[in-house]
């Protein structure tokens, strides 16, 4: 069972949590300027890396908070 830290709630099951994919994506600063292109790939492309990855995740069985978090993609060890 893997463990996940809530910032307000401390240490739950993984069962309480959603994840809510790649943290720190920045909304386009001219929308109104994107190619369709350009917002599908705002919109669908994450990043997939082998390692450290930041990602959202939310406490939906707690405080149903939202929080950023760096988990480790290998090892599922959550490093910050
Ligand atoms: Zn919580």
């Amino acid at each position: 069972m893997l463990l996940i830290s809530c910032p307000w709630c401390g240490e739950r099951e993984e069962t309480e949590f959603h994840y809510g994919g790649q943290a720190l994506v920045a909304y386009p600063a001219n929308p109104d300027a994107l190619s369709d292109e350009e917002w599908a790939q705002y919109l669908f492309f994450r990043d997939n890396p082998k390692g450290d990855f930041a990602e959202r995740w939310v406490h939906t069985a707690g405080c149903r908070r939202w929080f950023n978090t760096v988990r480790n993609t290998v090892t599922s060890e959550f490093t910050s």
